[in-house]
């Protein structure tokens, strides 16, 4: 039996897909690999990269954390924010990247530099994702559908 697997977000439904072989998340204690047959399960996933297996074809997901779960075959990831790698707008990730590495040069409060971390860890995490796509179709990068 293989997995069904759905990722969702307070503003979508980003994933649903049934027939999944594998899905490799970023968990808090490290890289889990969830296989059918997983025993039941419930973590927390830090921002990072999801592959998802199906049919010998690999989808990367840009993560930027939250719950996953597994109870019989069916994986569900609660995710803060998620996107796959071809609806990832590298221009707008960019612009992120800059804005938050300027915050970090200024003198700003414990909170500000907190906050322009975890904003310049998303956008690096974007970036990463959207490369590692670019480099394997051989696409060039810009905004979803370009
Ligand atoms: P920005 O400053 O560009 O809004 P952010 O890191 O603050 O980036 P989030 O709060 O993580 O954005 O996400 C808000 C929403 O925007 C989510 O639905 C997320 O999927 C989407 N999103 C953020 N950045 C991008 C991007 N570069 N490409 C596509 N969707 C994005």
């Amino acid at each position: 039996m293989p997995l069904k697997v759905d990722i969702v977000t307070a503003e979508r439904l980003v994933y649903s897909e049934e027939g999944v072989d594998e899905v490799v998340a970023p968990g808090i204690d490290g890289e889990l690999t969830v296989l059918p047959m997983h025993a039941p399960l419930l973590t927390m996933i830090k921002p990072g990269i999801m592959r998802i297996v199906k049919g010998g074809q690999d989808t990367d997901m840009a993560i930027t954390g939250g719950f996953l779960e597994v109870r019989d075959d069916r994986v569900t990831i609660l995710a803060d924010a998620a996107e796959r790698a071809d609806e990832i707008d590298v221009v707008r990730a960019e612009e992120a990247r800059r804005r938050a590495e300027r915050v970090l040069e200024e003198r700003v409060s414990e909170e500000e530099l907190a906050r322009a971390a975890a904003s310049l860890q998303r956008a690096l995490l974007r970036l990463k994702v959207a490369e590692r796509r670019r480099r394997r179709t051989g696409l060039r990068p810009g905004p979803p559908g370009v």
